[in-house]
């Protein structure tokens, strides 16, 4: 037999016979990874660990921590599970069992519906199967030969499935014990190296998609590489559970729907209304801070302005029919853009004015389907935190940078610690097609827009070919404290309808020149980003936030004058408190406080009315002792004042 070389990634050579497999250049560097191995490449394609190599080869190892081995594992699980309910089941149709993020699915058709006692028969068969040490082996076939061995099995849908593919093709299927499956692979080459997986949950599922057909059942489930890394992602499933926006907005009376009001238009409970409130006013100081001016526009607006700023040819099928008044045609608007351009053109502007901002959180409607509709995620009536800022070539990069300091300046405040920042850009060959044919002005706000991102010390990644028709543009993604990813907002460079608008200003030698304008909304919409924050903070939002901050508890009815005299003060003095004298027990008032998670309970008796004083207890930090009332306006007011971030209960994943 020949010898072959296997080039490794630190471009070490080792040799080896030939037809050595992946599996057995592992065992020969260690134990560890020979046990941990999942999936190789081999000349860079994915190939199964016993796929026998002939030639030299670069070879690459992949444990299940990688996401190519994490892919395989998920893969490798599935086909375990089919397997698992096909010998329970031996009368089940198996159909597919894609990967999804961090997990899989596979739907069956069966008459007996899956119940969680079946779920964990499943699992447990599963584990028994994985510890027979079955081997996976990959054969290919023709597509004759496949539907002759499924249509004996009696799989029609998987007959079905390959009916579908070129008939010239070979289909390549994978093998363990008596259970076949078409896949592409690759696969793990041992159902010993599945341990550490979980089913989670079944639903229904129409074959393909379509209504028309029938439905089956899927179950969900997911695999990881090690005991903690499962137990991990199982506890983040657990709290993003109890973070839902939805849940968490009915249970803190936060905001709600009403059949009534119509699907997708929230309306916002007093709690909520205090959320959207700060949020205002933060979004006001940073914009009077940070030179913008406000303007108010009204909601419904003439069909002839959208014709102009193109909306009714681009955007029609996301707003709302247009309402016929005194025979003129109106829509609600579904953008801020075109009245803000309005009232850039209100006034003939020279240089010396330039740059305009002009800030409004400008409330929107766009036509969502009413399958798309998701909680505050995705809303049909929508407040924007909405600017245009109108400058010249000379202001534009100092103007974006000062956007970019401000998106930095509200994840700080948020706690946003981790975040990402897609530039989308041109590309030449779309010009004048896709793209405004401006080839310079493009090259030259990419590199503005570029410089300034570097010089603000912002993260980003560049996407040639992804840029709106009128200029490039940011897309900023979020994660929240447990790891969900939100789109944020994007933020745009507009050198088209400016134009459009005939917006103009006089320079210094009296010209008349066309202002750039950047479209910015770093806190998105009230309805997404408060979704997002209450998934973020799970609730406990921090006390500058928080629809209440304190409650103050009375020991007795004895003291409930007192405790009235301290709502009282506090509530002068701005402060969002309220009473609770109920004759419960002291110890079922703090549980309820706990419950709606309000900041500061503030306990009155004996003592503290004799002395004019209250015992504080914070939320998740404890008894902070006896103060004077003012002493504890005065902690109140700092943590306000400087939109401190709550101390939480620690978040992150607790192993045991
Ligand atoms: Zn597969
Ligand atoms: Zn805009």
């Amino acid at each position: 037999m020949k010898e072959i070389n296997i080039t490794l990634p630190d471009n070490s050579v080792r040799t080896f016979l030939s037809g050595v497999t992946p599996q057995q250049v592992a065992d020969s560097i260690g134990s560890g990874l020979a046990r941990a191995v999942v999936v190789a490449k081999v000349n860079g394609v994915l190939r199964d660990l016993n796929h026998k190599i002939n030639e030299n080869s670069s070879l690459e190892l992949f444990t299940g921590d990688s996401p190519e081995g994490h892919d395989t594992l998920l893969h490798s699980t599935a086909h375990l599970m089919a397997q698992a309910v096909k010998e329970l089941y031996p009368d089940v149709k198996i159909t597919i069992g894609p990967t999804i993020e961090n997990g899989f699915y596979y739907d069956f058709d069966l008459e007996q519906t899956f119940s969680d006692e079946i779920l964990e028969k499943i699992e447990h068969k599963m584990k028994e199967l994985a510890k027979l040490g079955q081997e996976i082996i990959r054969h290919e076939v023709s597509t004759s030969e496949a539907v002759n061995i499924f249509g004996k099995l009696g799989e029609t849908y998987k007959v079905e499935i390959i009916k579908q593919i070129n008939p010239d093709d070979t289909i390549s299927m994978y093998k363990q014990s008596n259970f076949s499956d078409l896949c592409r692979g690759p696969h793990v080459s041992n159902t010993s190296k599945i341990k550490h997986f979980k089913l989670l949950s079944t639903s229904g599922a129409y074959w393909r998609g379509d209504e028309n057909n029938k439905m089956l059942q899927r179950i969900y489930g997911t695999v990881f590489s090690t005991k903690d890394a499962l137990k991990a992602h199982l506890y983040s499933i657990e709290e993003a559970k109890k973070r839902d926006h939805r849940k968490l907005g009915k249970e803190l009376k936060l905001f709600t729907f009403d059949e009534e009001v119509g699907p997708g238009l929230p309306l916002w409970l007093p709690n909520g209304a205090v959320i959207v409130e700060e949020l205002e006013n933060l979004a006001k100081e940073y914009e009077r801070m940070g030179g913008y001016d406000l303007v108010r526009t009204p909601h419904l607006t003439k069909g002839a302005l959208y014709e102009k700023s193109g909306h009714l040819e681009h955007y029609e099928e996301s707003m709302y029919p247009a309402m016929d008044v005194d025979g003129t045609e109106y829509y609600v608007k579904p953008m801020n853009c075109p009245h803000h351009h309005k009232i850039y053109a209100a006034f003939p502007k020279s240089y010396r004015d330039l740059p305009i901002r002009l800030a409004e959180y400008g409330t929107c409607y766009r036509y969502e389907k009413s399958g798309q509709l998701f909680g505050l995620m995705r809303v049909r009536s929508l407040q924007m935190n909405d600017a245009h800022i109108y400058c010249t070539r000379e202001q534009f990069k100092g103007e974006f940078l000062a956007v970019c300091n401000m998106y930095l300046k509200y994840f700080e405040i948020f706690g946003i610690e981790k975040y990402s920042m897609r530039l989308s850009l041109h590309s030449a060959e779309e010009l004048g097609n896709k793209y405004v044919n401006e080839p310079e002005l493009w090259l030259e706000t990419e590199k503005w827009v570029r410089e300034a991102l570097i010089e603000g010390g912002l993260d980003f990644e560049e996407v040639p070919g992804e840029a709106a028709f009128y200029g490039p543009k940011i897309d900023v993604q979020v994660w929240s404290a447990i790891g969900k990813e939100f789109t944020l907002a994007t933020n745009q460079v507009d050198f088209a309808v400016p134009s459009k608008f005939n917006l103009n200003y006089i320079d210094e030698d009296g010209e008349s020149k066309t202002p750039l304008c950047i479209h910015r909304a770093p806190l998105g919409t009230h309805e997404r980003f408060i979704g997002f924050l209450i998934e973020h903070f799970g609730g406990d939002f921090p006390l500058w936030l928080a629809p209440v901050q304190a409650v103050v508890l009375p020991l007795s009815d004895k003291f409930s004058d007192y405790a009235k005299l301290v709502v009282k003060s506090l509530k002068d003095d701005g402060l969002r408190v309220k009473l609770n004298d109920r004759a419960d027990k002291i110890g079922s008032k703090i549980r309820q406080a706990e419950l709606e998670k309000i900041n500061y309970m503030l306990i009155v008796g004996e003592k503290e009315s004799a002395d004019g004083t209250v015992s504080i207890r914070k939320r998740f930090e404890g008894d902070l002792g006896v103060k004077t009332l003012d002493q504890y306006k005065e902690i109140l007011n700092d943590e306000i004042k400087n939109r401190r971030l709550a101390h939480r209960k620690e978040t992150a994943t607790e192993t045991e």
